[in-house]
């Protein structure tokens, strides 16, 4: 995918989004807006814009055959976040929203994670939540807004908003990061180490991510893979699913 196809990636993800969001929140129906999956404020279309969550500084550190062979979009993994200013406690926060804040506080972890040698590599609380951050929009973009609005959702978005220390509520299994060697060089036999960046399996009530050559654990309060009631007045627990719409923040 080159430049030119960015604003048509956009306006793809927005109605697939919108589309999704409907299905359990049926107000969206009547307005025009998308909760961003981060701060979960409901915005319009021009309050978003395309994110790279792998982000591109740390895809410009592949080497030059995978660049070659494997379009950045691929390798990065995309989704919309909002670009619209965070109002957080009544204070305004320089910069574009979510996007900015992303940027500002995770962007350079991860670069720093995707060229890590980890025999030597220290890590801390930043990379780790970096890791973290980038792993629930992983989730959040295979399995949708189920992710974002259940209360493992709400506790991801409030860690998104506290990059310095896991928050308390954080299981401890999801604060380790595992790690092996990683990948110096494009064959077509590991193509799929390059391009899809993230393998995503769920177990109950945690989800295993795969970002390349690192493991990580999110918590989930219910498996996304299971069928949900949307249109049942009743539903036994495991099948119901009661959105939580607060903002990360409030
Ligand atoms: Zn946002």
């Amino acid at each position: 995918m080159n430049m030119i196809d960015l604003p048509d990636l956009k306006a793809k993800l927005w109605h697939q989004m919108r589309h999704d969001l409907k299905s359990l929140v049926p107000w969206f129906a009547d307005n025009d807006l998308l909760l961003c999956p981060a701060c979960c404020r409901p915005l319009r279309f021009d309050e978003f814009s395309l994110e790279h969550i792998i982000p591109q500084q740390a895809l410009a550190c592949d080497p030059l055959d995978v660049r070659d062979a494997v379009p950045r979009n691929e390798r990065s993994g995309m989704t919309l976040m909002c670009r619209k200013p965070l109002v957080i406690k009544g204070r305004k926060i320089p910069g574009h929203g979510c996007n900015s804040w992303k940027g500002k506080f995770y962007d350079a972890s991860l670069r720093d994670l995707i060229r890590a040698d980890f025999q030597r590599k220290q890590l801390n609380s930043r990379h780790q939540i970096a890791l973290f951050s980038a792993g629930y929009l992983a989730l959040f973009r295979q399995f949708g807004y189920q992710i974002a609005l259940l209360p493992s959702g709400l506790l991801m978005r409030n860690q998104f908003f506290h990059p310095n220390s896991f928050l308390r509520d954080v299981p401890l299994s999801c604060q380790v990061v595992l790690a092996g060697e990683r990948l110096r060089s494009y064959e077509e036999g590991n193509r799929e180490y390059w391009s899809e960046p993230f393998k995503i399996t769920v177990d109950g009530a945690s989800a295993f991510i795969v970002l390349r050559n690192m493991v990580l654990n999110l918590p989930l309060s219910r498996d996304p893979k299971l069928p949900l009631a949307r249109a049942l007045p009743y539903a036994p627990s495991k099948y119901a699913f009661r959105p939580d719409l607060r903002t990360a923040f409030e």
